[in-house]
Parts: structure tokens; sequence; C-alpha cells
């Protein structure tokens, strides 16, 4: 924990991470992002898991496999799987509380959606203007935990990676961040495809609950 002192950029994946996976949020996006290739690869919702299953494995988001093998346009892919009834994300006032104590910059790092990214953050009644939002258009559709994501937004926001803290629920996202220099955060969640390698050096912390974490780095450094 000595280590969280120096911390001056606090660097957050956005679905899984900032709101739990018990919220379900996420699997209706994973419904809808099935129900896209079924439409527009033409094959039925059992082929379409399969195949999202396995662009997401090769290609680090599903989308990703999607524009490599079928030439998809990417916008209407995140118009259609955004598509989602956000309402029943339960606002989260100690989350906005500790997020706004933490010194330094915070910004939230996701393959999905500038749009996307606001509605979470409106939803769970977030301060908008807490964050600096990088998502899958500024990574120029080349997700996580492919390296130049990474790199250019070192690069956009000047991150020191030694000052930075990087929390992520997909085990596999955090290794590039550990390989550039970053400080690195699980949020523990269970699903099969989002622990994998979360036993490796790359994990430097484990969190079941995001908001009680910042919580003790705020008691550490203020
Ligand atoms: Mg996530």
């Amino acid at each position: 924990m000595n280590k969280i002192k120096n911390i001056k950029f606090w660097i957050f994946d956005l679905d899984n991470t900032l709101y739990p996976s018990s919220t379900n949020l996420f699997a209706k996006i994973d419904k809808l992002m099935a129900s896209f290739i079924t439409k527009h690869l033409n094959v039925s919702t059992e082929e379409a898991i399969l195949i999202k299953n396995d662009y997401f494995k090769k290609h680090g988001t599903t989308l990703n496999g999607l524009i490599k093998n079928h030439n998809i346009d990417p916008y209407q892919f995140l118009e259609f799987v955004h598509d989602i009834d956000y309402s029943f994300l339960n606002k989260n006032t100690k989350l906005n509380k500790e997020i706004k104590n933490l010194p330094g910059k915070k910004i939230i790092f996701t393959n999905g959606s500038r749009k996307h990214a606001k509605n979470v953050v409106s939803n769970l009644e977030l301060d908008e203007d807490l964050f600096s939002i990088f998502d899958i258009v500024d990574s120029d559709f080349v997700p996580k935990p492919e390296k130049s994501p990474y790199e250019k937004l070192i690069k956009k926001y000047d991150i020191i990676p030694e000052q930075s803290l990087f929390f992520e629920d997909i085990a596999r996202n955090l290794k590039p961040a550990h390989d550039l220099g970053m400080r690195t955060a699980w949020v523990i969640n269970e699903d099969n495809w989002a622990k994998e390698g979360h036993d490796g050096v790359h994990v430097h912390f484990k969190i079941k609950q995001l908001d009680d974490f910042l919580e003790q780095c705020n008691l550490l450094i203020n």
C-alpha cells in the first residue's frame, strides 16, 4: 500500500469496474453483441455467441474481431450494443466522494464508447467533470489488451506510469499496464473470461469493492 502515496494518475476501466458485475448491465450489452452478429453475419444465436466469445479472446474485443474479419462499421456496432436501459444503475455517493478526494488526475479508459461512458457516469451520479474519458475511438478501435492504446493514453495525458494506478476487472488487461510501469488493481470479477491470469505478477492489488479501496487510499494519502 506504500506506493499508493505517490499516485497522481487514477485510471479506471468502465464496465464491471466503476459499477459491479452483479448489476448485470454488461450482460445486457453482451446479449446485444450476439444479436448484432446474428443480424449482420446472418447466423443463428448459438453461432453468434461462439463468434462473439472467440473474437473477444483472439482480438481483445468482439468489435475488433468484427472489424478485422467482416469490415463492420464500428460506429453502427457501438450505437447498437449500447442501446440499453441504464436507469437501474444505482447512484454511488461514496464512490463519487472518494474519487473526488483523490489527488491528481482521473481518467476513464474503456474499450466502449464515450457516449456509453457518459451514460454510466451520469446514472451512477458521479460528477462528469471528475474524469477525462479515453474511449475506443481515441484508441483508433485498437482495444486493450493491445499495447498501443496504453501508449496513446500515456502520451495524451502526459502520464507518468510509475505514478499511476489502473483499475480493471479483466485481469489480462492489467498486463500491458504493468509492463509499462503502472501499478495495477484487479477489481475481482469471477467470470472465467475476466479472471484468466489474475494470479500473475502483473496484478498488484485485488479488490472487492472499489469505493472501499479508494477510501483506504484517501486515508493513507490525506
Ligand atoms: Mg471492464
